[in-house]
């Protein structure tokens, strides 16, 4: 048995992640009072939050007439009617008072004439049910949205005296003999040491895992950190073959065009110069959701439209638009273009391709954030001790399909959710969980197997296999015979996981091994990505089947639940919620608004 020694840490709730779900959680922990700590491998403002770019969805109704039912709607049919009603109306409705908190707390949004909060035009975002024009629901700080959010977070949390762990790598969690996560392991990744956490609440705010593909846009600390650690802790994982590509990311670098950009009135042409969205999606054209245009994009270059020499992306226009709204609104993007397209937006199209950017699926929950572990019997079974929020968990509301600007509310509303069910079931007198050691060993013995890997293949090397057969064979179209072939590749791969091979073995800034605790976490998720692919024989939101090219609501209309251990996944299903949690009579939305319809734009 590896032997390593370690501090111990005692607190209420602990948080692991510092974006912007894991933020707000702690901060609402510790606004009330709850003894919270903050673990994050990278420093809390470099977290891939910072990234976003073009907005946050609430109906404020400062550019016209919005309504949360409208926004409520349009979630349910982003979703493709695989999100759970309950939860959707939860985010719909909580969203502007969440969106006020930010403002009081000091993030600096774009504002319009009268003061209000600037807000643009997302995709999929409509009024009046989806039979009105499209509405300026997203709020937004200029294109650096997520930016303002995260610093303003940050700087709240500490002012409430949150602790923050920083550069610390959470390993894995610990869980009791009765099934409680009782507190996490971590390794400080720029000394060495290790460190127990014991917690009443553990709080997974990991982010996605963007980076089980060859091209995305997420940063490369994207690894889905609090899947893995779920997976090896026998718990599921929900709905992991939804996996959103962005219609604009620069051809070649993968990097974000935001989506702002055609909500602020860009437009998308094939090699014929033809505005192709408006075959597609006649009402919305290109600001219907992202599923949508990448499907239609795809099409396009597939029929020989495609732009360049290869004739195999699309190009984005925006040289129309005033060169002030693009220096006002849209700075940060007309930048990257320069950067990584060379193009100067005010002159040229850019270069754009639908490339990975959002994992629908993660950690199963409810709409307080609390983690399920499903059964046959309780398929709402949750798991005492511990959370997930943000893009690491599926509360579930994005379904089969998120829609843009939706992110980000989601992160504040689940991560204030959380730190409002942890205020009630967190009993501050109460004495925090004994550290239980059999569960510690486990984790340091699979930390040791991987420090000291004397196989034959690099971590680099696995990893780009992983990454290409998920980028090829999990793709925007899927078939049978690619899913089926690239489930075979992927239990090869993450088959050689025992022979992976280590080359440093120090504990201090050891990059090597980190990336392959990121590895050891990115596979699972891979893995139940790939499998709940295949299983799936309809075409929902962003799961497109070749083979079966509608939507089946008499069979599929449920949440896939992944099991995965070592190269194994095992599926099962668990029913959808279709109850919204007031009824019209309370002045909630009427049932016939939302019943399930054909989706079009
Ligand atoms: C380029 C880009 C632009 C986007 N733009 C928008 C937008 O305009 N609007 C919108 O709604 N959505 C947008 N999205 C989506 C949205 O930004 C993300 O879904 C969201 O920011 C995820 O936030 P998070 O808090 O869940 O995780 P992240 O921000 O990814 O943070 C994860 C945190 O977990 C920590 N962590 C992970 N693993 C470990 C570990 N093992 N140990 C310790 N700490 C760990 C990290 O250090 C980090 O602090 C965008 C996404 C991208 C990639």
């Amino acid at each position: 048995m590896a032997a390593y020694e370690y501090e111990t840490h005692e607190y209420d709730v602990v948080v692991v992640g510092a974006g912007g779900a894991g933020l707000r959680a702690t901060l609402g922990m510790a606004e009330q009072g709850l003894r919270t700590a903050c673990v994050t491998k990278v420093f809390p403002t470099r977290s891939h939050t910072v990234a976003a770019q073009g907005g946050i969805a609430a109906s404020l109704s400062n550019m016209g007439p919005d309504h949360w039912q409208w926004h409520m709607y349009d979630t349910v049919k982003g979703s493709d009617w695989l999100g759970d009603t309950d939860a959707m109306e939860y985010l719909a409705r909580e969203a502007p008072k969440a969106v006020y908190e930010l403002e009081h707390y000091g993030v600096p949004f774009s504002r319009t004439e009268e003061g209000k909060i600037y807000q643009r035009p997302f995709g999929g975002h409509t009024t009046e049910f989806g039979e009105g024009p499209p509405v300026q629901r997203t709020c937004a700080a200029a294109d650096r949205t997520g930016h303002a959010i995260l610093h303003t977070l940050y700087g709240q949390s500490l002012k409430n005296n949150a602790e923050f762990y920083i550069e610390y790598f959470a390993i894995d969690l610990i869980m009791s003999d009765d099934g409680a996560c009782t507190g996490v392991v971590c390794w400080k990744l720029d000394d060495g040491t290790m460190h127990v956490f014991n917690a009443k609440m553990v709080v997974l705010a990991t982010g996605g895992y963007g980076r089980a593909y060859f091209s995305a846009t997420s940063a490369h600390t994207c690894t889905g950190d609090g899947g893995g650690m779920v997976a090896r802790a026998g718990l599921p994982l929900q709905d992991m073959e939804f996996v959103q590509f962005h219609p604009t990311g620069i051809y070649g670098s993968g990097c974000l065009i935001t989506e702002g950009a055609r909500g602020e009135g860009g437009y998308l042409t094939n090699s014929e110069g033809e505005r192709f969205m408006e075959r597609y999606a006649p009402n919305y054209k290109d600001l219907a959701p992202r599923d949508y245009v990448s499907r239609s994009m795809t099409m396009e270059i597939r029929e020989g439209r495609g732009v360049g020499d290869e004739a195999d992306h699309i190009h984005l226009n925006l040289s129309h638009l005033p060169k002030e709204a693009l220096a006002e609104r849209l700075p940060g993007i007309s930048e990257s273009a320069k950067i990584f397209a060379g193009v100067d937006v005010t002159k040229e199209p850019i270069p754009v391709l639908p490339t990975v950017h959002y994992n629908m699926g993660g950690i199963p929950t409810n709409y307080w954030g609390e983690v399920l572990n499903p059964t046959k019997k309780d398929p709402n079974a949750v798991v005492p001790g511990l959370m997930a929020v943000g893009e690491a968990g599926c509360a579930s509301v994005h379904g089969a399909n998120r829609l843009g600007s939706n992110s980000l509310i989601d992160l504040v509303v689940f991560g204030r959710a959380a730190a409002i069910r942890a205020g009630k079931v967190v009993d501050r007198d109460s004495a925090v969980p004994s550290t239980n050691t059999a569960s510690v060993d486990k984790a340091f013995d699979r930390f040791d197997g991987l420090r000291n890997a004397k196989g034959t293949v690099p971590t680099a090397e696995l990893r780009l296999e992983m990454q290409k057969t998920m980028q090829a064979d999990a793709a925007v179209f899927r078939t049978s015979k690619t899913m089926k072939e690239g489930l075979d590749k992927m239990v090869a791969i993450a088959g050689k996981m025992d022979d992976l091979q280590v080359t440093d073995r120090s504990l201090v800034w050891n990059s090597d091994l980190m990336e392959t605790l990121e590895l050891a976490n990115l596979m699972p998720n891979a893995l139940a990505t790939i499998a709940g692919a295949e299983a799936r024989k309809e075409s929902r939101g962003a799961h497109a089947h070749e083979d079966y090219t509608t939507r089946d609501d008499e069979n599929w209309r449920v949440h896939t639940i992944a099991r995965v251990e070592g190269n194994k996944t095992d599926l099962s299903y668990r029913p959808v919620v279709t109850d919204p949690l007031t009824t019209e009579k309370e002045g909630g939305i009427a049932l016939e608004k939302i019943k399930p319809k054909e989706r079009t734009f």
